[in-house]
């Protein structure tokens, strides 16, 4: 198949559809690969490094959309990209279509069949193509919050591990699941004292497993939450309630509780955040202050570390794009967990909404 390659044209997006070494996996497949010249230079791999893994290097966006047979991108089409597409052209990336009908319109209108990464789901029930940035961000979370604490960034002046002969920083970490595990694991690293709040019984039976003890567990109720953040350095919020926006566990009323110059780190803005007070944020000026707290809010964290960011990526996606590659539509037919979870992550085919969640929150035909 030919697979093509663009720049990410959305604003401080440094990832890349496919590192030069999953175009080798492509390319040892027999697949032809095209990579827009530039496309990694955001994760500092240059056309050089493209080509030695055997892609063809083109000049243009315009030529990858006009010639390939699948696109792979990071962030979902932008309008110029969505007029681009054609019918019969695959596109696997995010999309997060539920939100965005104008999008939604264009990729029907395109007659393109697109595979939403974010809607990929294993066996299991789990989100396998999501899961890579949660890890990314939980453990970004936790130098997010040791960065915040120094007192030059208006924090109250604590290190997270503390020394010999003085305590370490109390870190809170609200949801433990995916995002919440990574923070705690690198909380728990720097030695920090850890506790993890989770309204979900076995989950926390398995976190008390995972970390022998290590760190605390505690059932999720308002006066847990009041007062495990009253006595925090950094609360690092990671709820998720699959589907809607996060809970507001953390009021106006209640951040009153906590210690002047402690911090927020809400992982969880995405979904709307989950502290009444949280706002989303950028790199360019991640954190800002509410009542002497510090809030730290950015609403996609592993753009920081697109390297990483775009190596995990690729890693996860892998398997379900050479499936794609090696047999097309066939691939979702086929009776397999990768073939299974293509096909929940189709969301548009021959001009239409094809995922029912994505169809009913946009109103359109299903
Ligand atoms: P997850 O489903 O793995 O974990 C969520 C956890 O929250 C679960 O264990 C659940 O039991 C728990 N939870 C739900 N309601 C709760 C409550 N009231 N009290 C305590 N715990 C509660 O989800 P995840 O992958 O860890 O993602 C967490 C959030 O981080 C999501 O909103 C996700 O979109 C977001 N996220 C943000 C970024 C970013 O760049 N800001 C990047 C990745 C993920």
């Amino acid at each position: 198949m030919r697979i093509g390659v663009p720049t990410e044209i959305k604003v401080h997006e440094y990832r890349v559809g496919l590192t030069p070494s999953a175009v080798r996996e492509y390319v040892a497949r027999g697949h032809k690969v095209m990579v827009q010249s530039g496309a990694g230079a955001g994760i500092m791999a240059t056309d050089e490094a493209y080509k030695k893994a055997g892609a063809k290097i083109v000049k243009t966006a315009e030529e990858i959309f006009a010639k390939a047979e699948m696109v792979v991108k990071v962030k979902e089409p932008q309008p110029n990209e969505w007029v681009q597409l054609r019918e019969g052209q695959l596109l696997f990336t995010y999309l997060h279509l539920a939100p965005d009908p104008k999008q939604a319109k264009g990729l029907v209108k395109s007659g393109c069949t697109a595979i939403a990464y974010e809607t990929v789901t294993d066996d299991k029930g789990t989100l396998p193509l999501l899961a890579p940035m949660s890890e990314v961000a939980g453990r970004l979370a936790i130098e997010a919050a040791g960065e915040a604490m120094r007192r030059s960034e208006g924090g109250a002046g604590i290190l997270l591990g503390g020394v010999p002969g003085v305590p370490a920083g109390r870190v809170t970490v609200l949801g433990g699941g995916v995002v919440g595990t990574h923070a705690a694991r690198m909380a728990v690293g720097l030695g920090a004292e850890v506790t993890i709040v989770d309204r979900s019984i076995p989950r926390l039976r398995q976190l008390d497993e995972l970390f022998h003890g290590r760190v605390r567990t505690r059932y999720s109720t308002l006066d847990t939450i009041d007062a495990e953040i009253s006595v925090a350095d950094a609360v690092i919020g990671a709820v998720l309630i699959p589907g809607a926006s996060a809970p507001k566990l953390v009021t106006r009323a209640i951040l009153k509780h906590m210690k002047p110059g402690s911090v927020l780190v809400d992982v969880a803005i995405d979904q709307g955040g989950c502290f009444e007070t949280s706002k989303p944020t950028t790199h360019a000026e991640p954190t800002y202050v509410v009542d002497g707290i510090i809030h730290y809010c950015v609403a996609n964290m592993p753009g920081a570390v697109p390297q990483t960011s775009a190596a995990a990526l690729n890693n996860a996606t892998l398997p379900y794009g050479l499936a794609l590659a090696d047999k097309g539509l066939e691939a979702l037919h086929a009776h397999s967990e990768i073939g299974r979870g293509l096909l929940a992550g189709l969301n548009v085919h021959k001009g239409k909404v094809t995922s029912k969640a994505v169809a009913e929150s946009l109103n359109m035909k299903f």
